[in-house]
């Protein structure tokens, strides 16, 4: 259970508002996408939710854990809970399919063995076990971003957060990649995902929270893309 309690974020001593009074919860296993015009405070939110960077007022908890508590050398631990997924991919441009997701397990300690049979799972999984010798720029942007999808399940985390990843895509790539992340959380995996795609949210059917300028504007069970 993620539990935002009245969370404001201002910067500048007050002058710009990123959120104001946000209080929602996510149980496990929802699938909830985030909307908002730019500058609304979507990635104000994922911050506070990453432990990135303090509220100003209010709390973020995680299950009974207040999340801007926990001591500094302990946040790795907490953020392993947590998968990113980005627009741009982030991928090590020198390293192929397998290593990219490969390295993710590597900083986080796992033996060869943990390696050697969780990294061709999650590229199966992610539809790619025939390119997991590709680097990068041998990949489609719509195979890239699988990869790094690979990459933020492979340590098997509570929550995967995706910040516009179809951004970047077609509109087919877009389909396939909204198509993996329902499967992931099909297999119980939590699921927030910012978009502006008004065809991305509507095909989902699942719950949105709209953003306003700081403020949860909606917050709809089986939404639409109202903006
Ligand atoms: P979104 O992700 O929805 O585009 P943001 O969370 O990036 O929105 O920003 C919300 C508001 O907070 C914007 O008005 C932005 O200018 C402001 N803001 C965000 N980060 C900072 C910062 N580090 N310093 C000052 N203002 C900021």
């Amino acid at each position: 259970m993620i539990y935002f309690d009245k969370v404001s974020k201002w910067y500048n001593g007050g002058e710009s508002v990123a959120l104001e009074d946000v209080t929602f919860q996510i149980a496990p296993h929802e699938f909830v996408s985030i909307v908002g015009h730019s500058g609304a405070g979507k990635s104000t939110l994922l911050k506070m939710l990453l432990a990135e960077d303090r509220p100003s007022d209010g709390t973020v908890f995680y299950e009974s854990t207040d999340i801007h508590k926990i001591p500094r050398g302990r946040l790795p631990k907490f953020r392993r809970k947590i998968g990113t997924v980005f627009q741009d991919f982030k991928l090590l441009p020198n390293k192929t399919a397998y290593e990219n997701v490969a390295f993710a397990m590597e900083a986080n300690g796992r033996s060869d063995e943990e390696i050697a049979e969780n990294v061709p799972q999650a590229l199966e999984l992610v539809d790619l076990d025939d390119k997991i010798f590709n680097f990068p720029h041998q990949l489609s942007g719509g195979e890239r971003q699988r990869v790094a999808i690979a990459r933020a399940i492979v340590n098997q985390p509570d929550i995967i957060i995706a910040d516009e990843p179809t951004g970047n895509l077609d509109p087919i790539a877009t389909y396939e990649v909204v198509q993996i992340l329902k499967k992931i959380n099909d297999l119980g995996t939590t699921v927030i995902m910012t978009t502006h795609n008004k065809g991305v949210i509507d095909e989902l059917g699942r719950r949105v929270i709209t953003m306003d300028r700081g403020r949860v504007l909606r917050d709809d069970e089986s939404g639409k893309y109202v903006l």
